[in-house]
């Protein structure tokens, strides 16, 4: 465990008059106030303290210090869901007019909302390849206000160059955003290697047992206290304390997990590559990875979600995932629960025959979220389709 475990374990935590050990879920909408004039103190934020959980709470804050504290943050914000912390990102920061440049390797999700609402309200978005910088640098216009990457990419795991990327910001004038979702602070630290914002939905890792929805935006006290954290107080996509104190205990056992998922990913990865009915395998702690260079400098590990090309295509996909036993079908990750799941007919199956052919999402894809089961069982489960 390094220093960092320490944090997860004990940052943040605030105790009451009671001392209890664990930390304390406080389930209430409000807090009362002494006088008439503290209430009005508080609500300036002439005094420090609780006043309605839309905007503080003390579950919440705990969960915002540790998590701040794994980052290397100033400050944190926690929402109500990972797409709530994008969300919450573009309206604290652009306006109509204002344009965004994007990885075309993002969240789905992310996609829509950038496309579908924001291009209603004037905000223009340029998508770009998650890998080729100049890419950006072309895409920036003087209205450019925002680079939103998420690294590694889902499904195909390629990796950003995070420093390349912050220069080309700077020189643009834009911030840039990173979605820490799949590495996570244990593995890759955006704020230290130059970004401005991290996203996360913490409905992943960062709970890591697939129970609650969760999110928060991440950098510079002025950032995000003085811009997000005003549109979360008037606009309310919260993280009830019920989420909250789930995720704050996800925490305590992040690193332990986020570094027994990378060993096992690697390991499948391995055997996957050697396997005669795969054609390939995407996962940055491979040898065969196109930017596994950078991945070594950027993150400590590969983590859990690696994909692989069966040679029968669609059919042979499918007879893979139906095959398993133990492996959950699903298109979630970040569990402690192996997942599997088909891109191009889940996650990439709206988007158009020729743009997933152009993203490299091919029919014999599969991708695989890599949980804590024995690996020998989920070899076994995969085993059975393969063969
Ligand atoms: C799941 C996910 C999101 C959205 O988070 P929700 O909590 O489901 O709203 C955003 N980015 C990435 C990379 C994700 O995997």
């Amino acid at each position: 465990m390094t220093e960092r475990a320490t944090l997860g374990v004990r940052a943040g935590q605030r105790r009451t008059e009671f001392h209890e050990h664990s930390e304390a879920l406080f389930l209430t909408s409000s807090f009362v106030f002494d006088t008439a004039e503290q209430a009005a103190a508080r609500f300036t934020g002439g005094e420090e303290g609780f006043v309605y959980s839309r905007f503080t709470n003390p579950t919440v804050a705990m969960l915002q210090d540790r998590l701040a504290a794994l980052e290397g943050a100033e400050a944190c914000v926690a929402t109500a869901s990972g797409m709530s912390a994008i969300l919450a990102t573009v309206m604290s920061f652009l306006k109509a007019g204002d344009h965004i440049v994007c990885s075309s390797a993002v969240f789905g999700a992310t996609v829509q909302l950038l496309n579908n609402y924001f291009g209603r309200f004037g905000v223009a978005t340029s998508f770009v390849s998650p890998t080729r910088v100049e890419e950006w640098r072309r895409a920036a216009r003087p209205s450019t206000k925002l680079f939103f990457v998420e690294t590694p990419s889902n499904p195909l795991t390629e990796v950003s160059d995070i420093p390349g990327l912050a220069a080309v910001a700077k020189q643009a004038g834009a911030l840039l955003a990173v979605d820490n979702v799949f590495c996570t602070p244990v593995l890759q630290r955006p704020l230290e290697l130059g970004a401005d914002l991290v996203i996360h939905s913490a409905t992943k890792h960062l709970d890591g047992q697939g129970r609650v929805l969760g999110g928060a935006v991440l950098g510079s006290t002025k950032l995000v206290m003085e811009h997000v954290f005003p549109f979360l107080r008037t606009a309310g996509p919260s993280l009830s304390p019920f989420n909250a104190w789930v995720i704050l205990k996800g925490l305590e056992t992040l690193e332990l997990r986020m570094q027994a998922h990378s060993v096992a990913a690697l390991e499948l990865a391995r055997w996957l590559e050697g396997h005669r009915a795969v054609a390939r395998v995407f996962y940055p702690g491979l040898e065969s990875h196109p930017q596994r260079a950078l991945a070594r400098r950027q993150q400590k590990a590969g983590g859990a979600v690696l994909s692989f090309e069966l040679k029968g295509g669609r059919e042979a996909a499918w007879r893979v995932i139906d095959s398993t036993r133990l492996i959950s079908i699903t298109a979630n990750l970040g569990d402690v629960k192996t997942t599997i799941t088909h891109p191009a007919t889940t996650t990439h199956g709206r988007i158009s025959p020729e743009a997933r052919a152009a993203a490299g999402i091919t029919d014999g894809l599969v991708r695989i979220a890599v949980g804590l089961e024995a690996l020998s069982d989920i070899k076994a489960d995969l085993e059975r389709g393969l063969s």
